[in-house]
């Protein structure tokens, strides 16, 4: 299921579930538009179900918030509008609850964006600009009130060893400006002595296949994602930070890539979602941000070690407190750090699930987050 179609006097687009977000991008630009969706190319629409951050979301909200309509099959195969208009409990609940609750969506209906140029790119830099990095990083979070500029910031760490030359560990920025001047929205980043800056413009594919072209290719793995959640004030992230370093430091040999990626949710992206009608997170006031905890690990692992490695990692996430009356984000949540409940929404989404999937059909048949 695959169908797209543009309608230039409404500007909404049509998108089926198939395929993935990169062929969705690659159709719209055509019309010199584009969908709020996934950051990188090759991932699926159960995204947006999920919330969906994407390098627009500053300017038009999480991927959810530009719904305007959407098909679905309920679990008693009917099929169904959602809409404000029809079915608006059940509208509400697939803006970021995420999918296999209720029903499977068949079609999108979205408010499609305008993609023209984009100021985009990767600055890396080497272990020794940690901390500087984490100051911009901050700085970013608090204080940039330009919409139009996007990041992540994403600490990577490899199993190589260290050998005292701190060469197994370096910082990747995601810079992406929709427009093709940035001015300085990102200066605090390019202006830290770096090892490589691929800053240019950019059509929107191109934006999508950062750092490299195929890079989702590389990063489909075994990609085992953990989710915190900060403010910008306070330092707790930077514990964060450390703790996992010091992870990494004893856990040589029992991944092949560990990551820690920053992910700002400035105000400017809560606005759009409340001016929206808001999603299923009903998210507080930004400025706050996400971090994804990723690890993958070496294939040949054993059954006991995997666990143990695995547990080990999650121990270590929890041991980070997070924001209170923050919600986790389903995206980048593992299944035991059950994000719904962390939903200031979740008795009322609890209810909606009720009403649409009384036998709870999708929760003995399928995966997918549960509201039980
Ligand atoms: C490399 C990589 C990059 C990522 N980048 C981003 C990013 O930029 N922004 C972001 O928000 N997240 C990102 N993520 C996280 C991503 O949103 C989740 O992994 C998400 O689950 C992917 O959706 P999918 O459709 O590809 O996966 P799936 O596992 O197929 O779907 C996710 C869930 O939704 C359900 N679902 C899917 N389609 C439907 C449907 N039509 N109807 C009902 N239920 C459905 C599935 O059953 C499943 O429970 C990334 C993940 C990876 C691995």
């Amino acid at each position: 299921m695959t169908a797209k179609s543009y309608d230039p006097e409404t500007t909404l687009a049509t998108y089926e579930p198939g395929g993935v977000f990169g062929d969705i991008y690659d159709y719209f630009v055509q019309y010199n538009r584009t969908v709020v969706g996934a950051r990188l190319a090759g991932v699926g629409t159960g995204l947006a179900l999920g919330g969906g951050m994407s390098y627009l979301s500053p300017q038009y909200g999480m991927a959810c918030d530009s719904f305007r309509e959407l098909e679905i099959v309920l679990p008693d195969g009917q099929i169904v509008t959602a809409s404000n208009e029809s079915n608006p409990d059940l509208f509400f609940v697939s803006r970021g609850g995420g999918g296999n609750a209720y029903g499977v969506v068949t079609k999108y209906t979205v408010q499609s964006r305008p993609a023209g140029q984009f100021y985009a790119g990767n600055v890396i830099y080497a272990f020794d600009q940690t901390d500087a990095v984490i100051d911009a990083i901050e700085n970013f979070i608090q204080y940039n009130t330009d919409p139009k500029a996007a990041i992540i910031g994403t600490y990577e760490k490899l199993p190589t060893p260290d050998l005292e030359l701190n060469l197994d560990e370096a910082i990747l920025m995601f810079l992406v400006y929709d427009g093709p001047d940035a001015g300085t929205a990102f200066s605090n980043f390019t202006n830290i002595p770096h090892l490589i800056n691929t800053m240019g413009i950019k059509t929107y594919p191109e934006v999508v296949n950062m750092p490299i072209p195929f890079s989702t290719e590389l990063s489909a793995g075994d990609n085992i994602f953990r989710v915190g959640v900060h403010r910008p004030e306070g330092g707790s992230y930077k514990n964060a930070l450390n703790e996992w370093r010091n992870w990494a430091e004893d856990n040589k040999g029992k991944y092949i890539l560990l990551s820690l990626d920053f992910q700002p949710v400035p105000k400017s992206l809560t606005d759009a979602s409340k001016a929206q009608g808001g999603n299923a997170m009903q998210m507080p006031d930004g400025p706050w941000f996400w971090l994804n905890y990723l690890i993958s690990t070496p294939p040949l692992m054993s059954d006991a070690d995997y666990e143990a490695v695995q547990t080990s990692y999650r121990d270590m996430v929890a041991a980070s407190s997070n924001a209170e009356g923050l919600p986790l984000f389903i995206n980048d949540a593992n299944h035991d750090q059950n994000p719904l409940q962390t939903f200031s929404t979740f008795a009322k989404l609890q209810e909606i699930k009720r009403k649409y999937d009384p036998d709870n059909f999708f929760a003995d048949k399928t995966g997918g987050w549960s509201f039980a």
